[in-house]
Formats: C-alpha cells, structure tokens, sequence
C-alpha cells in the first residue's frame, strides 16, 4: 500500500533542549519521514539562549539524525504549519500536568486549524527534566550529565559565568 509522506513539527521554546526533547525526537524520527524542530520566538517568554543560538545547538546535536532538521519561527505555530505544510504536530508527554495544558493546546490547534498533534511519552528517566528546572539548576552549578547532552551543559555554564560577571 502507498502510504502518505508524513512531514511533522516538533514546536517549543527548547531553552536549552534537554535530553527529554532528544528522546522525544529520537521516537519521532522513525514514525514521521520529515521532523522539522521550530524554535519559537516568543516575544513575551523570558529567555536565557537566542533563537539563533538555540537552533545552533540543536543542529549540531541533529547532525547525524535522517529527515529531522530545526529552524526558529515567529507568531502563531499554526500559521507556521500551514506555511511549511505540516501534516502533524509532535508534542512531548511527561505527566498528568502536561496533559492537561497539552489536551487544550490540542483541541485549540485542531479547532482553528484543523491540525492533529501526536504525543509521545517520554522516558521514565526524563519525566521530570524541564527547561525551566535545568536553567536553574545550571544556574546554582548543579550536576545536570544525565540530563542535557555535555555540549549544552557548556554553554549553559558559559551564559552563567557571563551574566555573573556582569552583575
Ligand atoms: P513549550 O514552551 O512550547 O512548552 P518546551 O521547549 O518547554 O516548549 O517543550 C516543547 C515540547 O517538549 C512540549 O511538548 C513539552 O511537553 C515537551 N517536553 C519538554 N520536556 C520534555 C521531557 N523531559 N520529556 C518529554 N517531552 C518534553
């Protein structure tokens, strides 16, 4: 049977990304046969990375992934597929919490768009890494290597160092 290209987006803030995204991206890869990561330009989010530089670090951390590539968008992510003519959007489940913000996201995007998002759980061991928390921690010195790849963790403690200086 002939079965449809399937082009999926993965949208986020990815500040940095963690190894919860990468696990998310790495099941994604086999079920879609294009991923596209959308870095997005949040103009009221408080961001630590640019956009330029978040999609820097994700490309080198994608280099060897077939049919999965990242670019950074603005406004609306549905608007944002439409353009790129997205057929699904890929979104990442690690609790109940999520499923409750993720279930609206969802019927919103189907309702004004009418694009279905596929979850994906994530690993046991990442069910609890979030942007937010490894920003933080970073920002105290925390161990984070099990956590986001050591190239991230660099240049996390490089903007730390920086902003501290700067103070
Ligand atoms: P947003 O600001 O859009 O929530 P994030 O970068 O925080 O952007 O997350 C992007 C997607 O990745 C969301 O679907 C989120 O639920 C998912 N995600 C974040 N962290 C994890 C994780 N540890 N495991 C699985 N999915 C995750």
């Amino acid at each position: 049977m002939n079965r449809k290209f399937v082009r999926a987006v993965f949208p986020g803030s990815f500040d940095p990304i963690t190894n919860g995204h990468l696990d998310v991206i790495n099941r994604g890869m086999k079920l879609f046969d294009e991923l596209i990561i959308a870095v997005g330009r949040s103009p009221i989010k408080n961001q630590l990375f640019t956009p330029e530089e978040r999609v820097e670090m994700i490309t080198e951390l994608i280099a060897d992934m077939p049919g999965v590539m990242v670019e950074s968008f603005r406004g609306l992510m549905v608007e944002y597929a439409r353009r790129r003519k997205v057929d699904v959007i890929l979104r990442g489940l690690r609790s109940l919490t999520d499923v409750q913000y993720e279930f609206q996201l969802a019927m919103t995007n189907r309702a004004v768009a009418g694009l279905e998002t596929v979850f994906i759980m994530t690993s046991e061991q990442y069910g609890f890494t979030s942007s937010t928390l490894i920003r933080e921690v970073a920002s105290l010195g925390g161990d984070l290597s099990n956590l986001i790849p050591t190239g991230i963790y660099e240049r996390l403690q490089q903007r730390f160092d920086k902003l501290r200086n700067r103070n």
